[in-house]
């Protein structure tokens, strides 16, 4: 038994399942998942031995590779200071300060520890601001794991074959009401149905958490009108495409402006945070300046603090990081895609900037129902022969890959070589 079976038969006696999420248990493959000692720039080494691609980043985080020397450095004489003061400190200014100076939408900007407690925070103050008690989401798009938005709920629900889940009272998800994606005319039906009963709509603006699915033509452009006519708030959920797709995130890459938005993942540095902000008026509703309560022991936590605005000033000040993710990008999944093609395997490649995802299916993937009728055999035994030729991806159909910045070519070569040797043994 190698070490990594060893650890999981010790974890599953004492952790649920192993893990301390859901997806990390590797349940949709098949397979025991390796446990990581450590991981360096690209490369994720697990406690077997083995060293690989990573292509999961800790879901989004290690925009920069693993173990930035820049932002190690800044956390180690952080940590020197003592790790946490429960006082305000100049750290949560300066972030808060290079986020509203470099966003325009984002005026005023609150912390927190992760991206569910960010979501759930901005759809309070959303409902706060309007005085109204429901909300639209779209399904299979995750919003963290609070009571309200585990509904129709994306990635790890659809792989643990559950469609919510037990232990929601059904008064929680009463006001969560359910469009589909890319479907203006599901949404507008929902605002008939409920006149001025809608407080927010929250959408990823690049769905990530059913595989990845793009926002098709004026999808977003029309949200924002159509929320602008109904006197709704549009949220947009930035915790997976905010800092990546651009500094400004989904937001700027398409230039639409939501009224609120969450961040978490990139926004930390590999450290437990979270964020919501946007419009002052909509961020003044929040305590102490107004009614709406939130708060947290270690919110603007400054090692937290530390290692987010030591990445973040990375991010803004070398625009070269985004061409460059840009162009690595589209090569590999474009070359998936082509590779996939020769083959004559069904594959559709969807990706934007940094993120993609292989669907195994020849169908165009625009929505949840779409992204449901994908081979998840066929991406368990893709993702099992990854594995064992040293390429680290998401253990799921419905997630991301996470290119970083120091992801060369050379390994995107070498990954689509691997890749090949998946296309020619299938
Ligand atoms: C990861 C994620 C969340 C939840 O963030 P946590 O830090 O895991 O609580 C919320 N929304 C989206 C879009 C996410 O990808």
């Amino acid at each position: 038994m190698g070490r990594s079976e060893v650890l999981m038969e010790r974890a599953q006696k004492v952790i649920p399942g192993g893990v301390n999420s859901p997806v990390r248990a590797y349940s949709s493959v098949g397979m025991t998942p390796r446990f990581i000692q450590r991981a360096d720039g690209p490369y994720i080494y697990d406690a077997d031995g083995n060293k690989y691609i990573d292509y999961i980043c800790s879901w989004g985080p290690m925009i920069l590779g693993h173990n930035n020397e820049i932002v190690r450095e800044a956390v180690i004489r952080a940590c020197e200071n003592g790790m946490s003061f429960g006082a305000p400190t100049e750290l949560e200014v300066q972030i808060a300060e290079l986020i509203t100076e470099s966003i325009p939408h984002i005026e005023m900007v609150r912390m927190v520890n992760s991206g569910t407690e960010a979501v759930m925070s901005a759809i309070r103050a959303a409902r706060g601001y309007t005085g109204r008690d429901k909300i639209i989401k779209f399904s299979g798009c995750y919003h963290g794991h609070s009571d309200g938005l585990l509904v129709d709920a994306g990635s790890g629900l659809m792989t643990a074959g559950v469609p919510g889940s037990a232990g929601v009272p059904a008064g929680c998800t009463k006001d969560t009401l359910t469009a589909v994606y890319n479907d203006l005319s599901s949404v507008s039906a929902l605002f008939d149905a409920n006149p001025e009963q809608i407080a927010a709509v929250i959408v990823e603006p690049v769905a990530a958490n059913m595989g990845v699915v793009l926002p098709k033509d004026t999808f977003l452009s029309d949200l924002r009108k159509l929320c602008d006519k109904e006197g709704a708030v549009l949220i947009f959920d930035e915790v997976i495409t905010g800092f990546r797709l651009a500094f400004g995130g989904a937001a700027e890459y398409y230039g639409v402006t939501p009224d609120l938005v969450t961040y978490g993942k990139i926004i930390g540095g590999g450290m437990p945070v979270g964020a919501y902000g946007g419009k002052k008026e909509i961020m003044e509703m929040v305590a102490p300046v107004g009614t709406v309560y939130q708060a947290g022991t270690l919110s603007g936590n400054p090692i937290a603090m530390t290692a987010g605005l030591a990445q973040l000033t990375i991010l803004h000040d070398d625009p070269q990081i985004y061409a460059e993710l840009e162009r690595k990008g589209s090569r590999l999944y474009t070359e998936m895609a082509a590779l996939a093609d020769t083959y004559s395997r069904p594959l559709t490649v969807n990706h934007v900037g940094s993120l993609g995802c292989g669907f195994f299916t020849d169908r165009t993937i625009e929505n949840y129902e779409d992204a449901k009728t994908s081979d998840t055999a066929a991406f368990a035994e893709y993702f099992k022969y990854m594995l064992n030729h040293g390429i680290h991806l998401a253990p799921s159909q419905f997630e991301a890959m996470f290119l970083s910045a120091v992801h060369t070519d050379e390994l995107i070569d070498e990954t689509l070589t691997q890749f090949e040797g998946y296309l020619q043994q299938a």
